[in-house]
């Protein structure tokens, strides 16, 4: 059972006017990541996005995937979780730039392991319009991401 549906189910069992299931914000990843590639990147990114993993609040959510480019398929997945109103729209458009980066940004062979976010993905990170602001909710809230609410 997931959030929505406890969630639902709780607001038929005690009526509050005030919102309904339907009127609860979702983020579309497909507009989002739309409105990235209009924004950031001329247009010119063609990959796919998908939601992975259980939609759930109680579910712990390993910061290292919240979410990743898979280079092969060119597709890049965020974490169902992050498909819940708590999380701003600048965050989830935070976390799809994010990822749609790596794609024009390739991580450099060191001579001990690979480095993702170097120097020069870090710079073209910061060129995201909200990237202070979703930094600083993203460290007043990681107690939050990482445990569930
Ligand atoms: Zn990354």
């Amino acid at each position: 059972m997931n959030w929505f549906f406890k969630f639902c189910k709780s607001l038929y069992e005690k009526p509050i006017p005030q919102p309904s299931c339907s009127s609860g914000p979702t983020h579309n990843l497909k507009e989002i990541f739309d409105q990235m590639n209009a924004r950031y990147f001329q247009g010119r990114l063609e990959l796919s996005i998908y939601w992975f993993g259980r939609q759930s609040k109680s579910s712990r959510i390993n910061r290292k995937v919240l979410g990743y480019y898979d280079a092969k398929n060119k597709r890049i997945k965020i974490h169902h979780s992050l498909n819940d109103p708590f999380y701003p729209p600048y965050f989830i458009a935070y976390v799809v730039y994010h990822e749609m980066l790596h794609s024009v940004v390739p991580p450099l062979l060191g001579q001990k392991k690979r480095q993702v976010h170097h120097a020069v993905f870090k710079q073209k990170e910061r060129l995201f319009e909200d990237y202070t602001k979703a930094k600083e909710w993203e460290k007043e809230n990681l107690r939050k991401i990482l445990n569930g609410r």
